[in-house]
């Protein structure tokens, strides 16, 4: 049974003063807890991610579409925002909501999934705008989507571009690894003709890849499809080198290729759980020490107003002079590289 209010919650954990001071009857993200989650619920980090806090509700900072993706929807539901790739949000709803939600502008709005109509018109879109390569199924999650719906969508998009990388944008791994049946697996794979897709999962702390995490994932590379992972940098549940060092390990053992870590957007209502960019350029400093280039994601801001998104790392190169380039070494010391060759 899902939790969607403090009352059911409170008959499985005991509440601190911030969650029970959460007002339910305000406007903004609701309360969703899945089993599967209820079930990892003795980990802090899970907690933090899907209990609501009165803290939610005292942020007085950042809006709600910080990155300007409604002035980028170019049909009703797909934001081409980048020349080469677009986003199409699926539908609004999730299995369990994040408090950190970036797109609460949308998530859980009661928009419902994506209409025929819907995806007849951005089918015209992709069909006429030959330079987009990439889009990613997202939302909200695609996998609340039923089975026939999914077949249908999925036929649809491959019919008009199947040269199209399509991202199978998820979290539900963790929120409903249920989901992830024989029936769904048979969808993906007999409208897999073309350009291969390509599994995006959420994970943002180690104690969320479960074994039943890992055998899906399994299931994705049977089909052909790799895994990355986008995380975001959240406090209180993976602000340390340590726990994105195990985050980062662990993800390469369940083969995910960590991908991204995302600076906390400026969404309103998730002020508590942000961390200074400052504090973040230090544990991405040190992880690069500690993990193999492989293993280590790239901290990334999406932009505000819209800019964009950028990486973020420590600046190796610290000048120039009539002799070429200078450098600051990871391991310490200056170097130097020419600029004539
Ligand atoms: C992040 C994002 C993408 C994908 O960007 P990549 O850097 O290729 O992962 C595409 N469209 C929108 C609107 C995005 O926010
Ligand atoms: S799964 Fe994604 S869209 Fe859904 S609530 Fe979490 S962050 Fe938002």
């Amino acid at each position: 049974m899902n939790i969607t209010s403090l009352d059911e919650l409170k008959k499985h954990i005991d509440l601190t003063e911030d969650e029970k001071d959460f007002d339910e009857g305000r406007n903004g993200l609701p309360i969703l807890i899945s089993d599967s989650i209820m079930s990892l619920m003795s980990s802090q980090a899970i907690r933090r991610q899907f209990v609501p806090s009165s803290a939610e509700q005292s942020d007085a900072l950042g809006n709600l579409d910080p990155l300007m993706e409604v002035e980028h929807t170019a049909s009703e539901r797909l934001i081409h925002r980048y020349r080469n790739r677009a986003a199409l949000l699926m539908t609004d709803c999730c299995f369990a909501y994040c408090r950190h939600c970036f797109r609460r502008r949308f998530t859980a709005t009661e928009q419902g999934p994506i209409s025929d109509r819907e995806i007849e018109d951005v089918c015209s879109y992709l069909t006429v705008h030959g330079e987009i390569k990439e889009v990613l199924l997202t939302g909200g999650d695609m996998f609340t989507l039923s089975d026939s719906r999914l077949d249908v969508i999925l036929s649809r998009l491959k019919a008009a571009r199947k040269d199209i990388i399509y991202r199978l944008c998820t979290r539900a791994l963790l929120s409903n690894p249920s989901r992830f049946t024989d029936r769904l697996f048979d969808v993906i794979g007999k409208n897999s003709e073309g350009a291969p897709y390509v599994l995006m999962t959420q994970f943002n702390h180690a104690d969320e890849i479960t074994k039943q995490a890992k055998d899906i994932v399994l299931r994705f590379l049977q089909l052909g499809i790799p895994a990355y992972n986008q995380a975001v940098l959240l406090r209180g549940v993976n602000d340390s080198v340590d726990e994105q060092e195990r985050l980062a390990n662990t993800l390469m053992d369940a083969r995910i290729k960590p991908y991204y870590l995302f600076q906390g957007d400026f969404v309103n209502g998730t002020g508590h759980l942000r961390v200074p960019l400052s504090r973040g350029l230090e544990i991405e400093k040190e992880l690069r020490l500690r993990l193999s280039g492989l293993a280590m994601p790239q901290y990334t801001l999406d932009l505000p107003e819209g800019g964009g998104k950028v990486i973020l790392t420590k600046d190796y190169l610290v000048g120039r002079n009539e002799d070429g380039w200078i450098f600051e070494s990871p391991y310490g010391g200056i170097r130097h590289y020419p600029e004539d060759i």
